[in-house]
């Protein structure tokens, strides 16, 4: 038999080789467990090189559990609290990476993702992890004392197996629903998933605003279903994007109304009240540039309202006009889904996980960790913490 496909006997396997898989591996390997890495793609980590804008929003400071959204708001405490922000912190200044803090707890590199996975491969290497690419997994099954799988490296025994393949989002790097189909034949329950932190398509008349538009960002708030999201939005030519509408877009259901407050922090009304009096015969174009861009104040005058000077919007109107301003009611025609999603909402039911060890209460010895599981987080960095806390608290166990 070539040496290649001999029998393989690591403690554990751990099945996908993104961050909360690099993560457990290498903290595994750093207790003395013998850790064998399997990833289908042709390299390891993919998505933390494309992440942040290729900068690796690597954490948030400011994670904690409302952070997050799962069937089972508590599941993801434990293990949040026992690897926090700060640890991966103290890592990336071990490894002198140089970053700073973008806004609201966001930390990027100040150089590349790149410097996050060599992070994490280095600490592998160290560490020991026995790490192969290009290497699928055909069957996983449960033994006397642990699990048998057939790989394409050929047969491996283990006595722990961490299902680490991530969720559906942007297919190209690497997502399978192998991770859910293992769950189910283990006897999880994997809830409905859909692609989150993703862009709106808008179908109807408001279409040809945003195309035309596409490229504007403005500050505004985007609420739906008792969330709401203070930052940017983006028009894009097929709807819109931006922070503000990522964030929504995890919350935001097939037929919802999305509220939009496009002057956050300030009363449209008693501000429209004051430019009627201050300037009657400016048009409410040369108004709304005040606090807009010039083309973007000039369309929503032409399109939504008439534009003509102050003096002439009634009372009745100037409120009609305040109610859009502060409360846009946008009906995205649906989302780009998971081609350019960054997360995929809902997986493998948290309810029959142990949030403490995340293995399985089904079967003894399997773990599941990272964006498989029915933990998403909000834009920011909370997900790579999710994956960077899951992984190590199954790492301490394996
Ligand atoms: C474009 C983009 C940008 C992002 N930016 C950020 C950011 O800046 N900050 C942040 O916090 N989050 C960000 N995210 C989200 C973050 O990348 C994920 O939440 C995180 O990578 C999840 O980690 P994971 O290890 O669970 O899954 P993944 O990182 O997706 O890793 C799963 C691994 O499993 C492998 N795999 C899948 N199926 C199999 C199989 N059948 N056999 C073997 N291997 C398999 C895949 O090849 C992959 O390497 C971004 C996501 C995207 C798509």
């Amino acid at each position: 038999m070539p040496e290649d496909l001999a029998l393989r006997s690591p403690d554990v396997v751990i099945i996908g080789a993104g961050a909360a898989g690099l993560m457990c591996a290498m903290t595994a390997a750093g207790r003395g467990r013998r850790v064998l890495l399997l990833d289908r793609s042709n390299k390891a980590g993919k998505k933390i090189l494309m992440s942040g804008g290729g900068r690796c929003n690597f954490t948030n400071m400011w994670a904690e559990p409302a952070n997050y959204a799962s069937r089972n708001e508590h599941f993801c405490k434990s293990a949040l609290a026992r690897y926090t922000p700060w640890d991966f912190i103290a890592l990336v200044d071990k490894h002198g990476i140089a970053h700073h803090e973008k806004k609201l707890g966001q930390l990027f590199c100040d150089d590349k993702s790149k410097d996050i996975l060599n992070l994490l491969l280095t600490e592998c290497r160290e560490a020991g992890v026995e790490l192969h690419v290009n290497t699928s997994v055909q069957r996983i099954e449960r033994t006397d004392d642990g699990y048998a799988l057939q790989t394409d490296l050929g047969p491996v025994r283990a006595t722990s197996v961490v299902i680490a393949t991530g969720g559906l989002s942007i297919p190209t790097l690497g997502s399978s629903g192998f991770g859910y189909e293992i769950a189910r034949q283990f006897g999880h329950e994997v809830l409905p998933t859909r692609a989150g932190l993703v862009p709106f398509i808008i179908t109807d008349g408001l279409k040809e605003l945003c195309n035309e538009l596409s490229g504007t960002s403005v500050a505004a708030v985007a609420r739906c279903r008792d969330q709401s999201f203070s930052e940017n939005i983006l028009f894009t030519h097929r709807g819109l994007s931006g922070p503000a509408i990522l964030q929504i877009s995890s919350f935001w259901e097939l037929g919802d109304t999305v509220e939009i407050d496009l002057l956050p922090d300030r009363d449209a009304l008693a501000w429209l009240q004051e430019q009627q009096a201050a300037r009657p015969d400016s048009g409410l174009g040369t108004v709304l540039a005040g606090v807009f861009t010039k083309k973007m104040a000039g369309l929503l005058a032409d399109r939504w309202f008439e534009a003509k000077p102050m003096k002439r919007f009634t009372p009745a109107e100037l409120r009609d006009v305040a109610a859009r301003l502060n409360g846009w009611q946008v009906v995205p025609g649906g989302t780009e889904g998971y081609r350019t999603a960054e997360v995929t909402l809902g997986g493998v039911d948290t309810r029959e996980i142990s949030p403490k060890t995340l293995e399985s209460r089904r079967s003894p010895g399997l773990y599941f960790v990272g964006e498989v599981l029915d933990v998403t987080g909000h834009l920011g960095g909370f997900n790579f913490q999710w994956a960077w806390a899951s992984g190590h608290a199954a790492a301490q166990v394996v």
